[in-house]
């Protein structure tokens, strides 16, 4: 038994959560905690909301209303949808005014203080409005690759762009071409440990397209990363005269504030030191995006952190689209997790979305064919599952089953080094083929195995079907 902390890159509270979420990080970790629970590890899944993600105040700006207050609200919203899809956090804080939070940050500050110095940086900024281009204010055609992008991290290839090479950039505020200006920021020389970072992802499995970025990436031992955004949203710290520290130096401050204080409150899991070690082993679920934030700069916080966990897994997904467009919380073209809950199983949702989650490539969801597949596969399965449940199952599945190709594959798509919850559900779903293919007398086994292998991804119609099974009242 060993212990597994999973984290989920945190959603900003611009909006509520909605299926793009889901198909990324949040339903691919949660499968994940269930598939390592029930192999008997002890898992605490973390997340937190991104309080100082620029974003939010240009959202609330359009709103009328105050960034805090809206977060705070949209903090709330997105725990009670994670929750109608059956996505169990064990800590889900805010960042805002988290003294568990300005801790971590300070902590990592501290771990990494010999190697940040203030610098002159050259930064966008409009001529009229005065807003800075850092992040939420300016967008601009990306250095590296072209497509649209704000100055902090490319949705479309992962790099931190360079502000002086970026084209057109233009103040999203007033639509007036930005100029740059310098200001002085605190700037982290983080290359000179990529190649310590290397060797240790060279040990750990990960998608092609994450190995191919960070194989280009971490070659560049000279990259440097400003740290602070003066004139953008972000945690003042006093150290560096009030100046924000940017919320994409703060992830892993996020999820260790968030264990800290989980554990704080829940002393019977542990204690904060022995949970917090380089014993517990690290998983991140994230959008590829965010590669940069998370297998690069976090992973260089840990390697000046001998206290803390080792470099982990990361687990990356690309995006879903919506009828062949964006999600997009801003524009509202969306599909709400709270909408489709109330309308269809949260299992449906859970099996459907695996079967098409964005993994290495965007993916594309129709409603249409959605509601098509609830009637016409989702329901005959539940049905299905249930009745071999009522016959009778064996307590253990046999050889027969589980040395199955099928089977296997399923098992392998749990491993951590090679997980992936499309695997998983597109190979139970085969598995449970050949079980309907099989003479009668093999089928209840079968059907114990493929019961098994879902349960992670159905688990409200698993625990029916385990009251079932022992037959306990409902
Ligand atoms: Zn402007
Ligand atoms: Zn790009």
């Amino acid at each position: 038994m060993a212990r597994y902390i999973v984290t989920v890159t945190p959603p900003t509270p611009n909006g509520d959560l909605h299926l793009g979420h889901l198909s990324g990080p949040f339903l691919a970790a949660d499968i994940c905690r269930r598939s390592l629970m029930a192999k008997g590890h002890e898992v605490i899944m973390v997340c937190y909301s991104d309080d100082y993600q620029s974003y939010l105040p240009r959202k609330a700006e359009a709103l009328n209303r105050s960034a805090a207050d809206y977060g705070a609200l949209m903090r709330r919203a997105i725990v009670l949808s994670s929750e109608l899809a059956g996505v169990e956090f064990d800590h889900f804080p805010p960042a805002r005014d988290n003294p568990w939070f300005r801790d971590s940050v300070e902590h990592y500050l501290d771990c990494v203080a010999e190697d940040v110095s203030a610098q002159v940086v050259s930064v966008h900024r409009c001529p009229n409005c005065r807003k800075w281009g850092h992040e939420a204010w300016g967008r601009g055609g990306c250095n590296s690759c072209g497509t649209s992008s704000d100055a902090s991290q490319c949705e479309g290839c992962a790099s931190k762009p360079i502000p002086a090479l970026m084209t057109g950039m233009t103040c999203i505020a007033c639509g007036t071409p930005m100029r740059m200006e310098t200001q002085t920021a605190q700037v982290w020389a983080l290359g000179r440990h990529f190649e310590t970072v290397a060797a240790w992802h060279a040990t750990r499995g990960m998608r092609d397209d994450l190995r191919d970025y960070l194989a280009a990436n971490l070659a560049k031992t000279s990259d440097t990363w400003p740290i602070t955004r003066p004139g953008d949203a972000g945690l003042p710290v006093a150290r560096f005269g009030g100046d924000p520290v940017h919320t994409w130096f703060m992830g892993l401050s996020g999820y260790r504030a968030a264990v800290k204080e989980y554990l704080e409150d829940h002393p019977e899991r542990g204690r904060f030191a022995d949970w917090w070690s380089p014993q517990t082993n690290l998983v991140h679920f994230l959008g590829f995006d965010c590669s940069y934030s998370h297998a690069i700069a976090y992973a260089v916080q840990q390697v000046c952190d001998p206290s803390g966990p080792t470099i982990g897994r990361f687990v990356t997904n690309r995006f879903l689209m919506l009828d062949g467009d964006d999600f997009s919380t801003s524009r509202g073209n969306a599909v709400w997790i709270k909408d489709v809950t109330g309308l269809y199983p949260a299992d449906a949702i859970r099996l459907f979305t695996a079967l098409h989650a964005p993994e290495t490539k965007a993916e594309n969801f129709v409603m249409a064919e959605f509601k098509a597949w609830v009637q016409e596969v989702f329901r005959p399965l539940a049905a299905e599952l249930t009745r071999a449940v009522e016959q009778g199952l064996p307590a253990q599945s046999t050889s027969r089953w589980t040395g199955t190709a099928a089977a296997i594959a399923c098992a392998d798509a749990a491993r951590l080094d090679s997980f992936s919850m499309q695997c998983m559900a597109r190979s139970v779903l085969r598995l449970l083929e050949e079980v309907r293919a099989a003479p009668a007398a093999d089928r209840p086994a079968g059907y114990r195995l493929a019961i098994d292998l879902i349960a992670p991804i159905l688990p409200t119609l698993s625990e029916t079907l385990a009251r079932t099974l022992t037959h306990e009242p409902a």
